[in-house]
């Protein structure tokens, strides 16, 4: 059986080093909020190209984060609109809800899964403040025309990068695009930790600031309270294992790259929908195809022992969770969660591996 992941093997190789940070961390006494948490938010706003990066307890909360600053600093008010893509991850839109902020749904394309400008345009209100751009799957959106329409309203442009860690558009790197971004270290994600994790980069010294307090209960120092902040901290064991893994993270994402090339040179167009090539822009956190055929190419693919995933099988609007959008419409969005399902990439996929996926799905 070809798995679709399999964390144990992927982290396997890291084993050694693990176990000597552990030891070292053991020896410090020393569990939140120290060296090694210190060194990642420096390595990885060194990484993203930011000056700052701010370590935070998930992804989900950096993002929220961000939204939340932004209030504290008067440039985000309760019931601004926030423009997020239709098809992406429910943790975006639940960033903005929590945030007391409301998240308009815009449709994707078809072919990239990724923001429309076009639609961003048509959804643009007196109250629009914000956009939420998200990398799926790893790749960068349109970003040009998307920088240009904030631009052009005035409206914040915010990166959920937690599926693009590397990616670059245009010699920038993700976390680097827009004026804030946030970053998940889940353990599937390209850069995993070995728990929960995450981070916000940016360039904005003042939004910096409030972000470093705010994760941290709202406090300027121990004990002083300058905001109603939250308790959602980078765990400092989760650094340590970042810091090892942030080392191996552009060979990962050339690795992923390489086994996207290979499958888009030799995948047969006829027998599946395949997602346009770009090479630095993507670093392929998921390979998603599309067929109307899904559940039978599924199937078929798990009888030849090829393990796939839907992400995701139910589009944020129609949850429960949102039962207020019960009623709401959006084609695309709908097809795509339909149509679409992910392919294994994970780096250690083996020549022979790809070969035999490229094979039966060509013989479908
Ligand atoms: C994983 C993910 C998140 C949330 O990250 P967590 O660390 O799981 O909270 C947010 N947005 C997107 C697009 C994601 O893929």
């Amino acid at each position: 059986m070809i798995h679709f992941l399999d964390l144990k093997m992927l982290n396997q190789k890291y084993e050694t080093e693990f176990h000597q940070k552990f030891k070292s961390f053991l020896q410090t006494g020393y569990y939140i909020q120290g060296k090694e948490t210190k060194a990642f938010e420096n390595n990885f706003a060194r990484y993203c190209q930011t000056k700052y990066a701010i370590g935070t307890g998930n992804g989900l909360d950096a993002i929220r984060l961000i939204f939340e600053a932004y209030k504290i600093l008067g440039l985000l008010q309760p019931g601004d609109e926030v423009l997020v893509p239709a098809n992406t991850y429910i943790a975006s839109i639940l960033a903005i809800s929590q945030a007391g902020l409301k998240p308009v749904l815009i449709e994707p394309k078809l072919e990239t899964y990724n923001l429309d400008p076009q639609n961003i345009i048509n959804k643009i209100s007196p109250k629009t403040k914000a956009i939420l751009g998200v990398h799926l799957y790893g790749r960068i959106s349109d970003w040009d025309a998307i920088q240009k329409i904030a631009k052009a309203h005035n409206l914040l442009l915010i990166e959920d990068a937690a599926q693009a860690h590397g990616a670059i558009w245009k010699g920038k790197k993700a976390g680097n695009l827009g004026q804030a971004a946030a970053f998940s270290f889940y353990p599937t994600k390209n850069l995993g930790a070995l728990g929960d994790a995450g981070a916000i980069t940016t360039q904005d010294s003042d939004l910096a600031e409030v972000l470093y307090k705010l994760k941290n209960y709202g406090q300027s120092q121990k004990y002083v309270s300058q905001y109603k902040g939250f308790n959602s901290r980078l765990d400092e064991l989760q650094a340590a294992f970042l810091n090892i893994k942030l080392e191996y993270l552009d060979q990962i994402n050339q690795k992923r790259q390489k086994i996207a090339q290979t499958y888009l040179e030799h995948l047969n167009h006829n027998k599946i929908i395949l997602p346009p090539f770009a090479p630095k822009a993507h670093v392929y956190h998921q390979f998603v195809v599309r067929t109307p055929n899904r559940e039978a190419f599924r199937e078929y693919l798990l009888e030849e022992g090829i393990e796939t995933l839907i992400h995701y099988p139910v589009p944020p609007h129609q949850q429960a969770a949102y039962s207020e959008w019960q009623s709401l419409h959006l084609p695309l969005t709908e097809q795509i969660h339909q149509e679409i399902f992910s392919l294994p990439i994970r780096e250690n996929l083996t020549d022979q591996e790809i070969n035999y996926i490229i094979d039966k799905i060509n013989r479908y």
